[in-house]
C-alpha cells in the first residue's frame, strides 16, 4: 500500500498512455458516485490529453449522477453488449477503477475481461485486491478512488488537463464516498485537494444540489415508508436494519439509486454500531445487502464471511442467495 505511485509504475503509465490510441475505463456493478466519478474524472483528463476514451459500466446509473459531463457516452454492458465487446476488442489500454476483483463487474461481464494480457492499471481503495492488472495502485487509506484519480493526475503531471468536467466528477466521487466529508478516512489531503479544486473554479454547491436535492416524490415517499414501517431496531444487539421486497420497491416505482443512503439513516441511531439494508434484487433468489458500522465493528469481515461480499471496515456490501426472509433469519441468527 502506498499513497504515492512508484517511479516504475509512473513510467509504465506514462509510456502506455503515450502509446495508446484507444483507452477503456471500467467500473463496478450498481455504479455509485465514486465508480462514476472516478471513471469520468479520468476519462475527461485522458480526452484532454488527446486520447479516444470509453467508459464502460455493467449496468445503469442513478439519475442523480446524470448531470456529469460525459455520461451520455458511457456504454452499458446490460443493454449494449455488442458495442461493449467491440470497444474492448479495440482498446489498447485498460483502467479498472473502484473495484479490485473482476467478479465485481458481474459474472457475465467478467468473462469478457478475463485472460487479457495487454496493458492495464487498477486503481482502488478496497481491501485485499486480486492481481488482475499490470499496475496496481491500491490503498485503503484513501477516501475514494476519485481522490486517487486526483493523486494520479497530479503525480503524473497531468494537472493542466484537469478540466471542469473532470473536477466535477472527482468531487462527486469524494463527496459520495465520504458521506460529505464525515467519515474517519477523510484526511487533510482530502481537504487540500478540495481547496485546489475550488481555486480552479469548481462550484461545490452545484454538485451537492445535483446529487442530494433532485429527489423525486416517490423516492422520498419510499424513504418515509422504509423508516416509518420497515426499520427494525434491536438495541440489545446494537443493530438496526431495513428490508424491502420487490413488491414494496415497485409500489414506489423504485429507480436505481432510490435506496442509496437508507442504511446510513439506520446507523444514525445512537448506540447502534451496525446497520443493515436487505433488498430483494431484480433477479429472483438474490438479496442485495448493505452493511455500515461505527468504530471498531468490522463489516468488511462480516460481509466476506457470511454474505458473499466485502468492502471496507465501516461500509461493505454483498449478496445473499435465497429469499428475503431467509436473509433476515440469517442476520438475526448471526447477531444473536
Ligand atoms: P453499498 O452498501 O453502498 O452497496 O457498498 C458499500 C461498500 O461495499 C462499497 O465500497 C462497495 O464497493 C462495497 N461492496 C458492495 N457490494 C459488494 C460486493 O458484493 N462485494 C464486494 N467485495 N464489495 C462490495
Ligand atoms: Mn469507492
Amino acid at each position: 500500500m502506498a499513497r504515492i505511485l512508484t517511479a516504475a509504475d509512473k513510467a509504465s503509465i506514462a509510456q502506455w498512455v503515450s502509446d495508446a490510441q484507444y483507452i477503456t475505463i471500467f467500473s463496478h456493478q450498481s455504479p455509485d458516485g465514486d465508480a462514476v466519478g472516478s471513471s469520468l474524472g479520468l476519462a475527461n483528463v485522458l480526452k484532454s490529453i488527446g486520447k479516444d476514451v470509453t467508459v464502460i459500466l455493467p449496468d445503469e446509473l442513478p439519475a442523480f449522477y446524470q448531470f456529469l459531463a460525459g455520461v451520455e457516452e458511457i456504454l452499458f454492458f446490460h443493454n449494449d453488449k455488442d458495442a461493449v465487446l467491440d470497444a474492448i476488442a479495440q482498446s489498447d489500454l485498460r483502467f479498472y477503477l473502484d473495484f479490485n476483483r473482476l467478479d465485481r463487474v458481474g459474472q457475465d461481464f467478467s468473462q469478457h475481461l478475463l485472460g487479457y494480457t495487454g496493458n492495464s492499471v487498477m486503481i482502488d481503495h478496497h481491501q485485499q485486491p486480486e492481481e488482475v492488472a499490470k499496475v496496481l495502485f491500491s490503498d485503503t487509506t484513501f477516501t475514494s478512488t476519485s481522490e486517487m484519480i486526483f493523486q494520479l493526475v497530479s503525480q503524473m503531471n497531468w494537472l493542466d488537463h484537469l478540466n471542469l468536467a473532470a473536477m466535477e466528477a472527482i468531487y462527486t466521487g469524494v463527496v459520495t464516498d465520504t458521506g460529505s466529508f464525515r467519515f474517519p478516512v477523510v484526511t487533510h489531503e482530502t481537504h487540500e485537494m478540495v481547496a485546489f479544486l475550488l481555486k480552479r473554479g469548481l462550484n461545490h454547491a452545484k454538485i451537492h444540489q445535483e446529487v442530494y436535492d433532485t429527489q423525486n416524490f416517490n423516492r422520498l415517499q419510499l424513504t418515509g415508508y422504509a423508516l416509518g414501517q420497515k426499520l427494525v431496531y434491536r438495541p440489545e444487539k446494537k443493530l438496526a436494519y431495513i428490508t424491502l421486497s420487490q413488491e414494496e420497491l415497485n409500489r414506489f416505482n423504485h429507480q436505481s439509486g432510490d435506496t442509496e443512503g437508507l442504511v446510513n439513516q439506520a446507523l444514525s441511531i445512537g448506540g447502534v454500531d451496525m446497520a443493515v439494508f436487505l433488498r430483494e434484487a431484480d433477479e429472483p433468489g438474490i438479496v442485495r445487502c448493505s452493511f455500515r458500522s461505527k468504530g471498531d465493528k468490522d463489516v468488511n469481515l462480516f460481509a466476506r464471511q457470511s454474505w458473499n461480499g466485502g468492502g471496507h471496515k465501516n461500509a461493505a456490501g454483498g449478496r445473499f442467495y435465497g429469499t428475503l426472509q431467509e436473509a433476515i433469519d440469517q442476520l438475526e441468527s448471526l447477531t444473536a
